[in-house]
């Protein structure tokens, strides 16, 4: 029995590797898509520990390669949901009555893992599996997905020191309890980290889980659920349920001991979920908390004192990296219309550098968009901007699926500030310009504030100290993830928490305790060191 109160390090951000050509790290990484690429893994449901081929297939094929297939799943079904939650709930309880500390070390180790050298598997995975470059899939599966697991038992220790008042008469405490039932996560193709965050935060505060992959990630998800494994976690604390979203979704939000939704994902996805909650209320031992974090139509704004030299690259960036499927992704650019012309030059001449293709090519910055309905949606939005009137196509425009789902970086400018491509999540390598009247900077913002329902992230790239200061007022609302000078997506654990509200979600910040409070269900014990003498007050 250890009575000490155990101080987990600082956080701290794991430092990305640099890969370059015949590096020690680009070595390892080269073997570790040489052996994914040449041997497809067949990736089993896990409930309560138990492996289980159900039968019920789907194949995995790299989307910049269609003919590469790298591993096949097997779908759960109610039976193996059912297994699943028989398993979180006989382990409930010995999981939330184990010290923080014991649970905490369980990720602090999965991140250990990683830096020392799982990080190889999780990036092929996610560059085979998910179409990332190198650098992408190293911020993300690899430093991202550390980052949460070493950070959030640091937010933990936070959370958990925190204690009533006390007086000599009476000793209060704070006992930080899981939520009574189970956290079901559903997580999103686009970040490896995501899929990594969503159900280890809410297991690391003490709850079972019940985790649904996106289809198009389960590669990448299935190496996150083997390095639980490698890292100590007990069987059925967290279970990994590939699978049809709706008919998962149906049977667990039936369920009485649902506690918790954790989701990343679209907006409309998360408007289903919630309806499917509010309509299994009366059947919930508990209230369940819903958490969510969704779409985003990211703007950057450039006011005509901007440093443009700088501005220009970071819009490029922001806009094309992982071919604009981060939801942080600059889609609608506002730039002065009394300077449009040169920075528009130079955006499109930028852009027309960038190199298209398979994530294996180092010189390739944007790579295949994540599927077949991803890149008709997409091609979708280009064809109806190429017939609606006001817009133009300067760059890009072109798709590609002869090979894999490849899409070029494509700038359009609109002449309305409210073009559908101004206004809708499109989630891919699609940024619109509009250019705004500079002789109103007012009218501007509340353009920007009005333009879409999301409010996930926006930047703006200005000069002057009050003028900056004015565009944070009139945009207080416009984006949970605000930057200046820099682009608005790129977000790091602990350093910037991430989350928008309006139609973004419920902007409980991941990387934060702000998240990490949303999985405990605090009780206050009092206990009374005084005795009473008579039930009448003293001026009675
Ligand atoms: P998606 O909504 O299609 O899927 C997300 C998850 O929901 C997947 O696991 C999917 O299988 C599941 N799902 C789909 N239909 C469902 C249903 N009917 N019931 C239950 N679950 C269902 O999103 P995606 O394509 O994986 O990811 C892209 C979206 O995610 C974009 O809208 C993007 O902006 C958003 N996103 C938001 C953030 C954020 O932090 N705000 C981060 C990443 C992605």
């Amino acid at each position: 029995m250890n009575n000490g109160i155990c101080a987990v390090p600082a956080r701290r951000n794991l430092p990305n590797e640099h890969y370059l050509a015949g590096s020690p790290e680009r070595l390892k990484l080269e073997a570790e898509l040489e052996r994914m690429a040449a041997n497809p893994v067949e990736i089993p449901v896990v409930a309560g520990g138990k492996e289980i081929f159900t039968g019920r297939v789907k194949e995995i094929r790299a989307p910049h390669d269609h003919s590469l297939v790298l591993g096949r799943y097997h779908e759960a079904g109610p039976a193996e949901l059912d297994l699943a939650l028989q398993a979180g709930r006989s382990v409930a309880r010995d999981w939330a009555a184990l010290p923080w500390e014991e649970r905490a070390a369980v990720f602090m180790k999965a991140a250990a893992l990683i830096e020392q050298g799982y990080k190889y598997r999780l990036n092929a995975a996610t560059m085979l599996g998910q179409s990332k470059n190198i650098y992408q899939a190293e911020i993300d599966a690899a430093c991202e997905s550390a980052d949460f697991y070493s950070n959030n038992p640091y937010f933990a220790s936070q959370i958990y020191r925190r204690q009533s008042e006390s007086t000599s008469a009476e000793l209060n405490r704070l006992e930080y309890r899981p939520l009574e039932g189970f956290v079901y996560a559903v997580t999103p193709f686009n970040f490896t980290a995501i899929a990594a965050n969503l159900p280890s935060a809410p297991a690391l505060m003490g709850n079972v889980v019940m985790w649904k992959p996106a289809s198009s990630s389960v590669l990448s998800n299935w190496h996150l659920m083997q390095l639980y494994r490698l890292a100590g976690l007990p069987d059925g604390v967290i279970n990994f349920l590939p699978g049809r979203a709706s008919e998962i979704t149906t049977h667990l939000l039936g369920q009485p001991d649902f506690a918790g939704l954790h989701f990343t994902g679209s907006t409309g996805v998360f408007n289903s979920l919630w309806k499917g909650i509010a309509g299994n209320l009366e059947n919930y031992r508990t209230y369940p908390r819903i958490v969510g974090e969704t779409g985003g139509k990211d703007f950057v704004f450039v006011h005509p004192d901007a440093d443009f030299a700088s501005a220009i690259p970071a819009i490029v960036r922001g806009a094309f990296e992982y071919q604009g499927q981060k939801c942080s992704a600059s889609s609608r650019l506002y730039l002065p219309r009394s300077r449009s012309q040169e920075l528009l030059d130079a955006l499109v001449a930028e852009t027309k550098k960038l190199k298209v293709g398979s994530p294996l090519e180092p010189g390739n910055f944007v790579n295949a968009v994540i599927d077949k309905a991803a890149f008709a949606s997409i091609k979708g939005y280009i064809e109806k901007a190429r017939s609606e009137a006001g817009c133009h196509i300067l760059a890009g425009g072109k798709c590609d699926d002869s090979r894999g789902w490849f899409i070029e970086p494509t700038i359009i400018l609109a002449d309305k500030p409210d073009a559908t491509t101004m206004v809708e999540e499109i989630f891919g390598p699609v940024l619109t310009v509009y250019c705004y009247d500079d002789s109103d900077l007012d009218a501007a913002y509340k353009l920007v504030d009005a333009t879409s329902p999301y409010a996930l992230t926006g930047a703006i790239f200005a000069r002057e100290r009050r003028e900056i200061v004015r565009a944070l007022n009139a945009l207080a609302n416009a984006a949970g993830n605000f930057y200046i000078n820099d682009k608005p997506s790129g977000a790091v654990v602990g350093r910037q928490p991430f989350g928008g509200a309006r139609g973004s979600g419920t902007n409980d910040k991941a990387g934060s305790e702000l998240n990490l409070l949303r999985w405990i269900s605090a009780r206050n014990i009092k206990e009374n060191f005084t005795q009473l003498d008579s039930w009448a007050y003293g001026y009675m």
